[in-house]
């Protein structure tokens, strides 16, 4: 990203003199002046009222551009801007809500410098795909980026959240905070390590981020890890496209481009499908322990090294011919294959009182809803090894897990189960979950010992569910591919479905369902893919 402020720090004698000329110069082309103003409270004077006064007397002293007065906390001019902590530096209040509490001091004089010319500018020069997400705001946000003199990767989360409420003078308001001034405030917003950034009172990052990442976790009010370019082409040409971006989609997009494949991939709801819900991953090669989300956004970082992904944005439907068209919900895809990588969805108990408390007690994910329930009591359904690593989980989190199986027997890896043993969860064996009670949200559980056939009710506060997986085949039988017996894709052993063009990979077709298998079967899949694009097998014949 093009920096604002392009000059080399001034070592020598010589060198301050010419970076002071540039400084000049710079100013000089500004079309805007600038208005700062200095709050401090009457008769206490500190190093950081004194570190203000020192940097915008030299900044004025070099340029006319920039006008600085200083008053009191007590003057009109503070309740005019709202001023209520000094002291507080305000740049431009009349055209912008950007201000320091504390002293740009330090690696802060670099912010400054950069606000100042911004400011001037009357431009935020954020990217284009930063300012597709700023137009999408249409609430206020209030920022607080808390920074340390020291600190040298702070001025990079300030000057972002400085180009947000210079893109956006209407919505955000923006306060930088220095920890060395003001402990106090730092202190009550737990900012132990800087730069740490909120937004409308809640933490939206740690650590200095991308612009676009920054402007996404602005606009969420979420910590945001990655940025995925919009594209709004109505129709796009590609000789692949994979539908599902979990580890299979993910790896076959790598694997394609690399090839040479113009590659597009598609993907309705959350990246990595599945594994982005995992708790902990301990059989990925390479991670002894590795958290589903990290895992997930080191994959996406790689593949967007290559691909682009269209995200949120579902596929409608599929018409085979040659090419194919991909119709979505916002755009079209004319290719020459599609590679069906779409996983497979939460399996139902469907029992009563499950879709009606979903959501209210009902949980198909231990990562995301685990820590609702903190300290209180819960049942896991299922023998897999989902079931045991996220009841491990939740009992390391400090829930009262109970595993509810309806056999006698594990399906789930010998590690686990030991995991589990150690841990000291106990099992509810023989038994079958017959209904979930609850008025606002779950209260209960009716449960039926299959040997004994004694059936009883069980007061819990949640239920969840880890009893296996439904492949995602819509698409595929709309678009006419056969199924196999138990419902998966039938595919040949090169990952040929029975329509020319189609492939398939990782979960939909059934078999293992490991994140590996699904990488190494999305690999296959896509030199195939590149194998027949070269040499069509559906004209050979
Ligand atoms: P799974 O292996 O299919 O196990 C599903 C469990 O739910 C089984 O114990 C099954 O009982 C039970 N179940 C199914 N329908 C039920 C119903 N209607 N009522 C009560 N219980 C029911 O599913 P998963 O554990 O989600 O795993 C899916 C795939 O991902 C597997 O291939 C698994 O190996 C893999 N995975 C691997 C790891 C890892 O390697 N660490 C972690 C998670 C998942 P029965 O045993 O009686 O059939």
């Amino acid at each position: 990203m093009a920096s604002t402020v392009q000059m080399e720090a001034p070592h020598g004698q010589a060198e301050s003199q010419a970076f002071l000329r540039q400084l000049r110069a710079a100013f000089e082309q500004l079309p805007h002046e600038i208005a700062v103003y200095l709050f401090t409270i009457r008769g206490k004077e500190d190093v950081f009222v004194e570190a203000n006064r020192q940097v915008m007397r030299a900044f004025r002293d070099l340029t006319d551009k920039i006008t600085f007065r200083e008053y009191a906390l007590d003057h009109e001019m503070a309740s005019r801007w709202k001023v209520t902590e000094a002291p507080s530096l305000l740049i431009a209040p009349e055209r912008y809500n950007i201000r320091w509490v504390g002293a740009p001091m330090g690696e802060e004089a670099r912010t400054l410098l950069e606000t100042l010319m911004l400011v001037g500018m009357g431009r935020s020069n954020v990217s284009e795909q930063s300012a597709k997400v700023l137009k999408k705001l249409d609430a206020p946000r209030r920022v607080k980026v808390f920074v340390s003199p020291s600190c040298p990767y702070c001025p990079q989360q300030a000057v972002n959240a400085v180009r947000a409420a210079v893109e956006r003078p209407d919505l955000v308001s923006l306060e930088i905070i220095d920890i060395q001034a003001r402990p106090d405030i730092a202190e009550q917003y737990s900012a132990h390590s800087v730069p740490m950034a909120f937004a409308n009172e809640a933490l939206i990052a740690q650590g200095a981020q991308a612009e676009e990442v920054f402007m996404l976790s602005l606009q969420t009010l979420e910590p945001q890890t990655l940025f995925i370019p919009d594209s709004d082409a109505p129709l796009v040409e590609a000789d692949l496209v994979i539908v599902g971006g979990g580890p299979a989609g993910l790896t076959a997009a790598i694997y394609a481009v690399r090839s040479g494949l113009r590659t597009a991939l598609v993907e309705a709801d959350t990246l990595g499908g599945q594994v982005a819900a995992t708790p902990i991953v301990e059989n990925y090669p390479g991670f002894t322990q590795v958290g589903g989300k990290t895992l997930v956004d080191i994959m996406v970082s790689h593949a967007l090294e290559y691909v682009q992904i269209f995200q949120s944005e579902r596929v409608l439907d599929i018409k085979p011919g040659d090419p194919i068209e991909v119709r979505t919900t916002r755009r079209t895809f004319r290719t020459r294959t599609v590679l069906l990588a779409t996983g497979a969805s939460h399996r139902h108990l469907n029992v009563p009182g499950e879709t009606r408390l979903s959501g209210r007690g009902v949980s198909y994910c231990a990562t995301c809803d685990g820590p609702l329930f903190r300290g209180k009591k819960v049942i896991m359904v299922g023998g897999g090894n989902s079931a045991l690593t996220e009841a491990l989980y939740l009992h390391h989190m400090g829930v009262e897990v109970t595993l509810v199986h309806r056999r006698d027997k594990l399906r789930a890896q010998e590690y686990l189960i030991k995991s589990m043993k150690d841990a000291g969860i106990p099992v509810l064996w023989n038994t079958e979950v017959k209904e979930i009670k609850g008025e606002e949200r779950v209260t209960a559980v009716t449960l039926h010992d299959n040997q004994s056939g004694i059936t009883r009710d069980m007061a819990i506060d949640g239920v969840f569910l880890a009893i296996g997986y439904t492949p995602a085949v819509e698409l595929a039988r709309k678009v006419g591919v056969e199924l196999n017996a138990e419902g998966y894709i039938q595919r040949d052993s090169r990952h040929r479905t029975t329509v020319a063009g189609i492939y398939s990979a990782g979960d939909v077709e059934g078999g293992y369902k490991q994140i590996v298998t699904a990488t190494g079967q999305g690999a296959e899949a896509a030199m195939t893919i590149f194998e027949d694009l070269i040499n069509p097998y559906w004209q050979r014949a």
